[in-house]
């Protein structure tokens, strides 16, 4: 299937209404299916008393901490901030170092919209269990890297283990976008951030970026 044929068939699986702002279709059909916003994505400032902090912030470069039981209740109130805030940014995933919090915590909903509430999730701990031979390519966006896109291979499927906020074990197999975005949200709690998987002719293409959010960035402990 050709990329624009899939990223279209990818839109109506979403059940997503989209509408094509000339100056979004300009800049091509990339823009608006990245695997972690659904749409543009938008700064929305504090939400919930949260922020998603952008790059170079330090925070993107952490690995982040396992989360201990008794502080449970806690990651479960910051994981529904973080999702009222998610919804507000276009988002689809947020994982916790993106409001500055260097714990294993990540929320997703593959729908980005708060009335499809049953689709949210949140995960505690997750770890990886599990992953297919088989990649695929597809583009992907970061709430803090806002502006610029790229093409990323991630495993198609992956099998993983992790806790809810109340506590409960569980075990899922995500596969295609749902694995696509558990990875990107995985990887942030690895201080990894999906620039870094790049090829180099595509991080050329949005070093310019880089550059204007290193600039942009206020704080002096920069971490690239
Ligand atoms: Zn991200």
């Amino acid at each position: 299937m050709s990329r624009v044929v899939r990223i279209l068939f990818l839109c109506l699986m979403s059940r997503l209404v989209w509408t094509f702002p000339t100056g979004v279709w300009r800049q091509g059909l990339k823009r608006v299916l990245a695997a972690t916003q659904m749409s543009e994505e938008v700064d929305p400032g504090k939400i919930a008393g949260l922020e998603i902090v952008k790059y170079p912030h330090p925070s993107l470069r952490r690995k982040s901490e396992v989360i201990p039981p008794e502080a449970f209740g806690e990651a479960h109130a910051i994981a529904r901030r973080m999702l009222e805030l998610m919804y507000e940014a276009n988002g689809v995933g947020l994982a916790a170092p993106q409001v500055g919090i260097s714990k294993r915590l990540m929320v997703f909903n593959p729908e980005g919209r708060k009335e499809r509430w049953l689709d949210e999730v949140i995960l505690v701990n997750p770890q990886v269990v599990e992953t297919s031979s088989g990649r695929d390519t597809d583009v992907e966006g970061c709430l803090s890297f806002p502006g610029m896109q790229g093409d990323v291979e991630r495993h198609k499927w992956i099998k993983v283990e992790a806790l809810t906020p109340k506590g409960r074990k569980i075990k899922k197999k995500y596969e295609g976008y749902l694995a696509r975005i558990f990875q990107h949200e995985y990887d942030h709690l690895e201080g990894v951030v999906y620039v870094d998987h790049l090829s180099k002719a595509d991080r050329d293409e949005v070093q310019p970026v880089l550059d204007d959010l290193i600039q942009a960035y206020k704080g002096n402990d920069k971490a690239l």
